[in-house]
């Protein structure tokens, strides 16, 4: 059953933000079968919490949508948005390939048994350490930056191989977000000016070991009109009698009711009628989906510390900017409601803040909720996407957990962090007399 069917008051008002598979029981917010006030007692605070039955559903909407319209396709989980072992295993079941960037996802997704060749090698700053293991470890694609990628790869592939790459050249395109995701304009860190990537391509025509499939773009996150995509993927016709393009990812979701983002078939509508323009006809066709696979699916549920009126009634949670740092970095807002009482209607005008020590802590500015209180178990919606890969220390904060829950079973993905574990990395630094620089050695 999902909220559309029988939940009322908050809950139903976010049928559409929160996971797929929700519902309310007694009033109460159930999410993959699971009381989420009871997992949040049980698993401690915050605690991130995913619907893995509406996210694998959301998933197969993609690949099955891509290869219904441009059936030589594939679709990469760009796995930055939730790098979790269960979640490479989880995207590899339901015959995602995978997109990392960097040897930590890349390790991770290793760990999890992903197929080595069905792994895309991203990073614009990449090491000899991850080229080397990308080359080791049988990576299929590396997306190749710049020439020092050229460079490294030239040293590290060994004879007898070839490593297939594709060349991220810049769009051009200037898309309709948050600066800090806007990747594709003229003066982008990431890709090749397209005359640049012509000649890089045309030197590796002969190369023995590096076989270049063809070319990637990527123009930024959150991006919530699907005509931009299309103007990014015209930008290929300037790269003829390739095998391969990725269009990279960059799908909007919705955080808040005001938040209205194409929906994946408008989305696939909007690349594949520009691909068919400009695209050879057999080409192969990818895309890199990171937030739209993950977003929704996942929540993260919070305690209430305290409660005060000042100028404002201010209703503190016990997290913040160290496990959802969009809300200082992005000034992300979001849609939360109390977990006891998810068929109430909202009440309460608050300014919902987190327990890290800044003014730009903010889930909602003059938010509704209702009637939060000491011990009330606060749930942040569409908080799954690039939340966790990003949660600090800020505070002292420690790692959420992470729990998969679909019919009623809860799979914990990642444990909560210790404080020992906290503690460790300054083991070297225990037992140091710090109370004066050392001498001269
Ligand atoms: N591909 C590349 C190269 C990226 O840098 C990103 C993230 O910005 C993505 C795919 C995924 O984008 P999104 O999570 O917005 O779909």
């Amino acid at each position: 059953m999902t909220t559309r069917d029988s939940a009322t008051g908050a809950a139903y008002a976010l049928r559409d933000i929160l996971p797929e598979e929700t519902t309310t029981k007694d009033g109460r917010l159930v999410i993959g079968g699971r009381d989420v006030a009871e997992l949040a007692a049980e698993y401690g605070t915050p605690v991130q919490i995913f619907d893995e039955v509406g996210m694998r559903r959301g998933i197969r909407r993609l690949i099955d949508g891509l290869a219904e319209r441009w059936p030589n396709s594939e679709v990469l989980f760009a796995s930055k948005s939730l790098p979790l072992v269960a979640m490479y295993a989880l995207a590899a079941s339901e015959g995602l390939s995978i997109d990392v960037a960097g040897e930590g996802e890349l390790r991770l997704a290793l760990a999890a048994g992903v197929d080595p060749a069905r792994i895309h090698l991203h990073g614009n700053a990449k090491s000899d350490a991850e080229i080397s293991l990308a080359v080791d470890s049988g990576v299929g694609t590396v997306i190749v930056d710049g020439p020092d990628d050229i460079r490294r790869l030239d040293r590290f592939v060994p004879e007898g191989r070839v490593q297939d790459v594709l060349i991220r050249v810049i769009p051009g395109v200037d898309a309709a977000t948050h600066a800090t995701m806007q990747t594709g304009g003229h003066d982008s860190k990431f890709g090749l000016l397209p005359e640049q990537a012509h000649a890089l391509i045309e030197e590796l025509r002969d190369h023995p070991r590096i076989h270049v499939e063809g070319v990637h773009l990527h123009i930024g996150s959150q991006i919530l009109d699907e005509t931009q995509f299309a103007d990014a993927v015209r930008q290929l016709r300037q790269f003829e009698g390739l095998e391969t393009y990725d269009v990279g990812g960059g799908l909007g979701v919705a955080y808040t009711l005001d938040d209205v983002p194409p929906t994946v078939d408008a989305y696939l509508d909007a690349i594949v009628e520009a691909a068919r323009e400009v695209l050879p006809e057999g080409a192969k066709l990818l895309i890199e989906p990171g937030r739209s696979v993950v977003a929704r699916a996942g929540v993260t549920a919070y305690r209430v510390s305290t409660v005060k009126e000042t100028s404002k009634r201010f209703v503190a949670i016990d997290g913040g900017l160290a496990d959802l740092v969009d809300i200082g970095y992005m000034d992300l807002r979001v849609s939360t409601l109390v977990a006891e009482r998810a068929d109430e209607e909202p009440d309460t005008t608050v300014q919902l803040v987190g327990r890290q020590c800044e003014s730009g802590d903010v889930f909602m500015d003059d938010g509704r909720l209702h009637s939060p209180a000491i011990g009330d178990t606060v749930v942040a919606a569409a908080t799954g996407a690039y939340s966790y890969t990003m949660t600090n220390n800020y505070n002292g904060a420690l790692r959420p957990a992470v729990l998969f829950v679909a019919n009623g079973v809860v799979r914990v993905a990642a444990r909560r962090e210790t404080y020992d574990e906290y503690l460790a990395l300054h083991a070297p630094a225990l037992g140091v007399d710090w109370s004066a620089a050392p001498e001269r050695a």
